[in-house]
């Protein structure tokens, strides 16, 4: 995959880093919505995915449930061990364009991080809420 531009609204961290820590010490998963364009993808939202049971991990998510949505360009789960970046099962079950993790302790945005089908880190920019 080319190398894209990964913009993020400052709302969505607020919201990844604010659902890990209602999940923990269970991982916790969310949809992230927006759009996509030839070389940026942007993400406005967040979703709690449909079935998701609070605090369902991730690795046994049952992604092939989830509806086929345009907007989702990818998902948010949490790593309970504080380990920042992806499992092979993570990479297993990627699902759209781009993956978060944030880590334990869920603090700032030092604790967040976003991958790519192959597992490498993607740097992103992070805006205002418009
Ligand atoms: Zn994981």
């Amino acid at each position: 995959m080319r190398r894209r531009e990964v913009v993020v609204n400052r709302s969505v961290i607020r919201s990844i880093l604010d659902y890990a820590k209602a999940c923990h010490p269970k991982e916790g998963i969310l949809l992230l919505k927006g759009s996509l364009s030839k070389n940026r993808i942007t993400v406005n939202e967040v979703e709690i995915p449909p079935l998701a049971v609070h605090g369902f991990g991730f690795s046994n998510f049952p992604l092939h449930m989830l509806p086929l949505d345009f907007s989702v360009v990818g998902t948010a789960h949490s790593h309970p061990s504080g380990v920042l970046r992806p499992s092979i099962t993570d990479l297993n079950k990627f699902y759209g364009r781009i993956m978060i993790i944030a880590a334990y302790p869920y603090r700032s945005e030092e604790n967040v991080a976003v991958f790519d089908r192959e597992g490498r880190l993607i740097e992103y920019e992070v805006v205002s809420d418009v």
